[in-house]
């Protein structure tokens, strides 16, 4: 597989869910574990999760060279910690980042030869059905969520494939496939 792997797709898509299964089924994979100013969502851990930060942080750590791409998304910031990625990449283990739309355009620019895979929902319905069924969004985040993901999904041609995540166990045999893991 590619050493450096980036996972797009609209919030609400099931990214978390697919990324999950795969490295349990494939441990030698690295997830690279992103900063933000979210607040944590309920059962969320710091530095499992996300690394949570105050705006402050964050653009202190901006400002110090410390993300290899950071966007900002429905009203927060989120970043990929620069240095365990390249940690890792120099030890020679395969890295997956699974980050919004304009991150993974800056990553294709820093990481020309990586892997781009876009996520995408059966249908833009489906998506909202499952923004909302995660019970954890204001009516305000899941309206800038499903803004998101509208210009998210155009831009799926930019990407070196894409998926259907419809059901699970078939999206992880193809995702398996494109990363050449089967
Ligand atoms: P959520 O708030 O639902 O956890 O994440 C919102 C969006 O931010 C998702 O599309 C997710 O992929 C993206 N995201 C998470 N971490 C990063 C990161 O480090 N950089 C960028 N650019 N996007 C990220």
């Amino acid at each position: 597989m590619a050493r450096l792997t980036v996972i797009t797709g609209p919030s609400g898509v099931g990214k978390g869910t697919l990324v999950g299964q795969l490295l349990e089924r494939h441990p030698q994979i690295w997830l690279s574990v992103s900063a933000t100013t979210r607040a944590p969502r309920q059962g969320e851990v710091e530095g499992q999760s996300y690394f949570f930060l105050s705006r402050e942080r964050f653009e202190e750590q901006v400002a110090e060279g410390g993300f290899l791409e950071w966007a900002e998304f429905a009203g927060n910031l989120y970043g990929t910690p620069r240095q365990p990625v390249e940690t890792q990449l120099a030890a020679g283990r395969p890295v997956l980042l699974e980050i919004e739309l304009e991150g993974a355009r800056q990553v294709r620019r820093s990481f020309p030869a990586g892997f781009q895979l876009f996520i995408k929902p059966p249908s833009l319905a489906e998506l909202e059905r499952r923004i909302r069924g995660r019970g954890t969004d204001s009516e305000e985040a899941i309206q800038r969520r499903l803004e998101r993901a509208r210009v998210e999904l155009a831009a799926e041609a930019e990407f070196d494939a894409a998926l259907v995540n419809g059901d699970l166990q078939q999206a992880l045999a193809e995702l398996e496939g494109l990363m050449e893991l089967a």
